[in-house]
């Protein structure tokens, strides 16, 4: 351990641009072990780990980079996967700069910090092909029920913890496979779908029942469901694209982000996607708009660039140094070819080009961040045949689309919880993920499916004593 001054920090060697923006695989490939050991040797083993401090998961990072170093890749795995349901998932795609390596200490005396996310992928990924994952072995049958709706993070989460518990488990998604934004939000260049998919087939493997193709506010209301089952998960997430309000915002041209990306990543498992066979979410051979400067819209443009699309453009209104997207994402895009416009906003949507406005920054607004204004007389038109639209998501009004009325929410319309107990204001209707904080980490998503999960377990054992007592 202590390797940081003399072992520098070495990240899996990405693959080259122009290799990668030709394929949806993840563009770096796995440490070989020798590296891996060597990099998690680098850790200082800090007394009070702020890597640790700052992961939502609170994972006994310094304790699994020393297992790691010493070859005990086993042990390491055990210890990693006490704390998170999908270790191998976080170590691909949490924003580590922000998170456990932009805490490390190593990173603040000039070192470089330890490689703790690639680590992490390193050791579940092994324990995978080595055999060590076991199987999802449930409790001994509880006879009570929960219904889960979402099978994103979150609620992967909480139903793997309560079907450990012995609890019966059915988990409601609308989409036709489970994974929530895992499988058909974020591209496979960042999250390759089987690494998703032998997640689920493990929760399916272990008896979790899962309801596909199933809507709740079509296929059953939420007062169905609570009927059926003696507690409720929501973990719907957040679906709502936040709208751009400038003229030509409905022409046939002009997509969602997560109409575009989910079609993308339907043609990745094979399937005949009707609007991307007849070109409207196919870049090939177009030029690319994407408007936004969130991860969301990072994904849009470096898609758009391995469809083979002319050019891919994208418009942000603030600069570099105050966009919301991670730094080492819009680096990965301009490698493999995108252009960033910073400064600019749409003013228009036309035939073939957007009309964009220039733009400066005013003063910090409630965000800390500063507020863009328009800047008189500077504008251009930028040529696109396809634009993406990427600003953001909000919730869905789940008590209208619910027919449930007295399930309450706040005035972005995420679902209200109780801080300490996580359930909403139904008895026995709790809810995690995206849909309580907005649109989040995938991260956060597991760390609450793992809270929710502990109290739901707490109020359906209150409640199975309350039932004998009565009987
Ligand atoms: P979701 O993953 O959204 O899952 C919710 C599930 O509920 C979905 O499967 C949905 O079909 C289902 N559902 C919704 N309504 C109903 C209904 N009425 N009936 C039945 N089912 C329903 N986070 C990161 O940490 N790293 C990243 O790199 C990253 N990249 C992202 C890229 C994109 C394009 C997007 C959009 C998000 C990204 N995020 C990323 C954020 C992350 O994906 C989310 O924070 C996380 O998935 C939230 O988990 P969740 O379980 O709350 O909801
Ligand atoms: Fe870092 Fe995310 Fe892993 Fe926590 S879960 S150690 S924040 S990569
Ligand atoms: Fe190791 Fe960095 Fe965590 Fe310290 S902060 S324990 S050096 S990974």
């Amino acid at each position: 351990m202590l390797q940081f001054v003399g072992k520098a920090q070495a990240y899996p060697p990405k693959r080259l641009a122009e290799d990668r923006a030709r394929d949806f695989q993840e563009i770096a490939n796995l440490y070989a072990p020798a590296a891996a050991e060597d990099q998690a040797g680098r850790c200082s083993q800090c007394g009070v780990p702020y890597c640790t401090v700052h992961c939502p998961l609170h994972n006994h990072i310094p304790d699994w980079l020393r297992l790691t170093a010493e070859g005990r890749l086993r042990e390491a795995y055990e210890l990693s996967n006490s704390t998170s349901t999908m270790p191998e998932i976080c170590g691909r795609i949490c924003p580590q700069d922000r998170l456990c390596e932009g805490n490390c200490v190593i990173e603040f005396s000039g070192h470089g910090a330890v490689t703790i996310g690639s680590v992490e992928k390193f050791i579940t990924d092994t324990a995978w092909e080595e055999g060590w994952v076991e199987p999802l072995v449930p409790g001994p049958a509880r006879g009570q029920s929960v219904g889960v709706i979402g099978a994103g993070p979150a609620g992967l989460t909480a139903a793997e913890y309560l079907r450990v518990q012995g609890y019966d488990v059915h988990v409601y998604d609308r989409h036709d496979r489970a994974g929530g934004l895992l499988t058909y939000g974020i591209p496979g260049f960042k999250l390759e779908k089987p690494v998703v998919m032998r997640r689920v087939e493990r929760l399916k493997a272990g008896g979790i029942v899962f309801h596909e193709g199933f809507e709740v506010g079509r296929d059953a209301t939420l007062a169905d469901l609570r009927a059926r089952h003696d507690a409720l998960l929501v973990a719907t997430g957040v679906y709502k694209a936040r709208a751009i309000e400038v003229p030509g915002g409905d022409a046939r041209h002009v997509v969602a982000a997560l109409d575009y990306l989910t079609a993308s990543n339907r043609k990745s498992f094979g399937d005949t996607v009707a609007a991307f066979e007849d070109g409207s979410l196919d870049a090939a051979g177009k030029n690319v708009v994407v408007i936004g400067g969130g991860d969301t819209a990072m994904d849009c443009v470096r898609t758009a660039i391995r469809q083979g699309a002319k050019s891919v453009k994208c418009l942000y209104r603030r600069d570099r140094a105050n966009m919301p997207g991670s730094q080492r994402e819009v680096a990965n895009a301009e490698e493999e070819g995108a252009e960033f416009v910073w400064l600019a906003a749409p003013a228009a949507f036309e035939d073939g080009g957007v009309r964009a406005n220039r733009m400066r920054l005013g003063a910090p607004d409630a965000s800390g961040r500063r507020a863009p204004e328009v800047d008189p007389g500077a504008g251009e038109t930028f040529a696109a045949d396809l634009i993406v639209k990427a600003l953001g998501f909000d919730a869905e009004d789940l008590p209208t689309l619910w027919g449930s009325a007295e399930l309450g929410v706040s005035r972005w319309g995420t679902v209200l919880v109780d801080g300490k107990t996580l359930m909403t204001s139904l008895d026995g209707v709790f809810a995690a993920g995206d849909i309580v904080r907005g649109a989040s980490l995938v991260v956060w998503a597991i760390r609450d499916g793992r809270d929710v999960a502990t109290s739901m377990h707490k109020y359906l054992r209150a409640k199975a004593k309350a039932e004998k007592v009565a009987a």
